[in-house]
């Protein structure tokens, strides 16, 4: 992606280079045409198509990258690929003409710079960097042999030095950017582990009460677009202080930390959110669920935490560790503080009524 998105960024400017120079080679041949002696390997037209086929076709990819409706698409950078491999070809068969019709003059500085921007541009993809400076100097370094009149040996070594200075240079470059990448990449993982840890409780590991709000407010736009049902349980544990009182505050910790586990138990997707409200009270989010569904899960809950048989001695309610769950639901144009406070209502009557029971809410 990173790769995709910086061939078509640097992959224009080095079009917009090769338009330069495309353009400059063009300019100088017509307004000084001497530069160029016909010779008998001298098909000038050659020359002339090659050039204009270089603005051309950078022209029209730089125009079409501009208008593209959807800049990250992935054909854009398959395009930009292309392009360069197709301009490669060009520009080597610019250099032969060059080479071929003795005008070498120009070759070299020319190459070089070609060679030496490519480089700046695409030495991140190691593929399309070669397939653009692999044939360049492929035909130079053959004309240096076809042609040993105008290039000398001299020219040869200066072509084998460059090739160790783009080497090396690459492979600095490359690494920067792979450095680089690796640092966004362990940036974006640092972030959403903040991210998560701003949104779970530290004890329990559930939603906390912020990330729990969150939700509640986009379901229940939701509710009100689609007329979905929507049911929340609040649950507390029955008589904790005295379970503190008795085992201690690290038993207790460890206590809650179990009173999840069975809540948990009962959920049944991953769209059932379970968080903790505060203290020892915990909310479940229940999207798509009518108040009878809700009363089935307390009911399991009930049932999981019974199984469960936390030992609690001091509850004047049961010998384990018993909840009490108040249900509300959804109805149009309920709010959130409307619906949290109908499942408080809710959970104080289940408390009232004996605690280890749920209750629905009742206007
Ligand atoms: P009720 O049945 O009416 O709900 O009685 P209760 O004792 O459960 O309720 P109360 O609100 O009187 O006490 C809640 C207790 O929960 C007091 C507090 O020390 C304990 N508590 C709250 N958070 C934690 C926690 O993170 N760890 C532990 N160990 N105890 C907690
Ligand atoms: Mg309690
Ligand atoms: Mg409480």
């Amino acid at each position: 992606m990173v790769r995709q998105h910086a061939i078509n960024v640097s992959g224009t400017w080095f079009l917009w280079v090769n338009i330069l120079f495309s353009a400059f080679i063009l300019g100088r041949n017509y307004f000084s045409p001497g530069n160029l002696a016909a010779g008998p390997h001298y098909p000038r037209y050659l020359l002339e198509v090659s050039l204009v086929l270089v603005l051309a076709l950078s022209s029209s990819v730089i125009f079409i990258l501009r208008m593209a409706p959807e800049q990250q698409a992935p054909w854009l950078s398959k395009l930009m690929r292309g392009t360069i491999v197709c301009l490669s070809g060009l520009w080597a068969l610019c250099f032969y003409v060059f080479i071929a019709s003795g005008d070498v003059r120009i070759v070299f500085p020319f190459s070089a710079l070609l060679i030496f921007t490519a480089l700046i541009s695409l030495y991140f993809d190691g593929r399309v960097l070669l397939s653009f400076t692999l044939p360049v100097w492929g035909v130079i370094l053959i004309c240096n042999f076809v042609y040993p009149t105008t290039l000398t040996a001299l020219n040869a070594i200066l072509y084998c030095l460059m090739a160790a200075l783009f080497e090396s240079g690459r492979r600095i470059l490359r690494s920067w950017f792979v450095l680089a990448v690796r640092r966004e990449q362990e940036n974006a993982d640092l972030i959403n582990q903040l991210k998560l840890l701003a949104n779970r409780d530290p004890l329990t590991g559930v939603a906390n009460r912020r990330a729990f709000q969150l939700l509640l407010d986009k379901e229940i736009q939701r509710q009100h677009q689609t007329h979905a049902e929507l049911s929340l349980i609040m649950l507390d544990v029955d008589h904790f202080k005295k379970y503190n009182d008795r085992y201690g505050h690290q038993a207790g910790d460890e206590c809650l930390i179990k009173v999840v586990h069975s809540i948990e138990n009962a959920t049944r997707n991953s769209q059932d959110v379970v968080a903790r409200f505060g203290g020892e009270e915990f909310i479940m989010l229940l999207p798509d669920t009518s108040q009878q569904q809700a009363a089935m899960i307390a009911e399991r809950i009930k049932m999981s935490l019974q199984a469960m048989a936390l030992e609690h001695k001091s509850s004047p309610v049961a010998p384990f560790v018993t909840l009490s769950q108040g249900i509300a639901s959804c109805g149009a144009g309920t709010s959130a503080v409307q619906l949290i406070a109908e499942a408080d209502a809710a959970l104080y009557q289940a408390k009232a009524a004996g605690r280890n029971r749920w209750q629905r809410y009742q206007a």
